[in-house]
């Protein structure tokens, strides 16, 4: 903080975009939903402890969808827990994000061919922000995934709407930023 006292010390002006200022804020303080399906999710509670350190991040597991912003959906989902996957998605407010964590949550995982109980990805009842691949992943994929829930929240903007924008990246399979630029000009236009 020693800069940042240095350069805001005396009276100055910071001129940004309300865009700006709101991604910042978003991005800065995503609060996961505290919830594990299995094994993977023991790997997001390491993440979560003092090696990791999430909340250098803002990351701060919150134990109510009603008061998260992020799902993190760590571990096998299996048709019974489906709906209850489904029904604490519903419960969260938007903006909201979805983060799949590991194979199981990807596309059914080990489950894929012969797990009759298995959904194969969670993609199929909710919609996914993020895909983290792994058996179960490390720590340091989960957080490279968090990041990249941060550079999507980053690229945001007021009457864009997230959905839209990410349909037409993957339509378009281009760069993401160079398109995300492009909505940017258009909607201003
Ligand atoms: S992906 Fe592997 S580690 Fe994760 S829940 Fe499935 S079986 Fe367990």
């Amino acid at each position: 903080m020693g800069l940042l006292d240095a350069s805001f010390s005396k009276h100055n002006v910071v001129v940004t975009s309300v865009d700006n200022v709101l991604n910042w804020a978003r991005l800065s303080s995503l609060w996961p939903m505290g919830f594990g399906l299995a094994c993977c999710a023991i790997e997001m509670m390491a993440t979560n402890a003092s090696n990791y350190d999430l909340e250098r991040f803002g990351i701060f597991p919150r134990s109510s969808p009603r008061q998260s912003d992020l799902m993190i959906v760590a571990g096998t989902v299996t048709m019974k827990m489906a709906e209850r996957v489904v029904r604490l998605y519903e419960q969260m407010p938007e903006p909201r994000y979805v983060l799949s964590m590991g194979s199981c949550s990807n596309c059914g995982g080990p489950y894929w061919e012969h797990g009759y109980h298995v959904l194969k990805g969670v993609d199929r009842v909710i919609p996914v922000d993020v895909y983290v691949p792994g058996c179960p992943p490390r720590p340091e994929s989960l957080i490279g995934g968090l990041m990249k829930i941060q550079e999507l929240i980053r690229m945001e903007q007021i009457g864009l709407s997230r959905t839209d924008a990410l349909k037409k990246l993957a339509a378009k399979s281009v760069d993401p930023q160079q398109a995300i630029e492009r909505e940017r000009r258009a909607v201003r236009a």
